[in-house]
C-alpha cells in the first residue's frame, strides 16, 4: 500500500490537470449512507420505488415521508470529512482543478473546493412544481410531507432522480474535464450509475492515469484504474496528502 500511495503522490505532483470524480462513498465518513455497499440505503428501500422520478410524481407524499425524511436529517447535519478536506487541500496546493461529484450533499463546497460540477444536482435547493420558484432547503419547513410552496405547489429537491436527464451543462463540462485531465482520482463510487461511470472511461481513453479509492473493487478496478487504493476515502486521502507534502518539500531543497 505504501508504494501505491507514493506512486499516486508522484503522479499528482507531476500532473498538469487533475480532476476528481466522487460518489456517495466519500461522504460515508460524514455519516451519510451510500446507496450500494454495506449499510447502503438500497438494503432498506427499493430504488425504483423511491428514487425514480415517476414514483415521486405519482406519490410525492410517500417519497418525501420515507426516503427524503431519512436523507434530509443526515444530509443537512453532515460536515466534510478528511476525504473532502483532502481534495480541498489538493486544490489549494494548485494540483486539483475540478471535482465532478455525483453527491447531492454540498460537502465539497463546504470543504473549500471552488470548482465543483454537481452531476446529480443538490439537495440544498427545492423547486416548486407549480410556480417553478427556487428556495433554500434550510429555509423550508420539512416537517410537512410533501413540503409546500407559499403558492400551494409541491416542492421537489433540485437533485436528479433516476429516469431524469443530467443537467446539460454539468454533463458537457464533465465530459470536457474528463477528456482534458491527465490524472483522475475516482473516490467512493460504485461506478454503476451511468453516465457518471463513463467519465473515467473517457479519461482513460484520453490517456489519463486513473487512481481509484474504494474499500471494495468496482467494474473500473484493474480495467480502467491503474492504481487501486483499497480503503476508506478519509484515510487514503490523509496518506496521499502527507506524501504529496513530503514530495513538494523535498523539491524545494
Ligand atoms: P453508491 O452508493 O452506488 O456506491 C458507494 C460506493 O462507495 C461503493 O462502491 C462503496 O464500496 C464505496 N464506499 C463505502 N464506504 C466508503 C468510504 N469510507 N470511502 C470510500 N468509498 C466508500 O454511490 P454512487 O456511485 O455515488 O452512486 C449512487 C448515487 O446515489 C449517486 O449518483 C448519488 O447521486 C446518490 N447518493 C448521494 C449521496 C450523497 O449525496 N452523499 C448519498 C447516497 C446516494
Ligand atoms: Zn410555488
Amino acid at each position: 500500500m505504501k508504494d501505491l500511495i507514493k506512486e499516486t503522490a508522484k503522479y499528482l505532483v507531476s500532473a498538469r490537470h487533475v480532476v476528481a470524480l466522487t460518489g456517495a462513498g466519500i461522504s460515508v465518513e460524514s455519516g451519510i449512507p451510500p446507496f450500494r455497499g454495506e449499510g447502503g440505503l438500497w438494503e432498506k428501500y427499493d430504488p425504483m420505488e423511491f428514487a425514480h422520478i415517476n414514483s415521486f410524481m405519482n406519490n410525492p407524499e410517500k417519497v418525501w415521508k420515507i426516503f427524503m425524511g431519512d436523507m434530509k436529517k443526515v444530509l443537512l447535519a453532515a460536515t466534510p470529512n478528511d476525504g473532502h478536506l483532502g481534495l480541498a487541500r489538493l486544490e489549494a496546493l494548485g494540483i486539483l482543478k475540478t471535482v465532478i461529484t455525483q453527491n447531492v450533499d454540498g460537502l465539497h463546497q463546504l470543504a473549500g473546493n471552488t470548482d465543483v460540477i454537481e452531476f446529480h444536482g443538490n439537495f440544498a435547493w427545492l423547486r416548486c412544481l407549480k410556480c417553478d420558484q427556487r428556495f433554500k432547503t434550510v429555509d423550508i419547513d420539512l416537517s410537512e410531507a410533501p413540503p409546500k410552496c407559499p403558492c400551494g405547489g409541491i416542492f421537489r429537491p433540485e437533485c436528479v432522480f433516476f429516469g431524469e436527464m443530467i443537467p446539460p451543462t454539468a454533463l458537457t463540462r464533465s465530459q470536457e474535464e474528463s477528456s482534458q485531465c491527465d490524472v483522475m482520482l475516482v473516490v467512493g463510487t460504485s461506478a454503476l450509475v451511468q453516465p457518471a461511470a463513463y467519465m473515467p472511461v473517457i479519461a482513460h481513453q484520453s490517456g489519463a492515469t486513473i487512481v481509484e479509492i474504494n474499500p471494495d473493487p468496482t467494474p473500473l478496478t484493474r480495467q480502467i484504474s491503474k492504481i487501486f487504493l483499497q480503503g476508506k476515502a478519509g484515510e487514503m486521502m490523509n496518506e496521499i496528502l502527507s506524501e504529496v507534502s513530503r514530495l513538494i518539500e523535498s523539491k524545494k531543497h
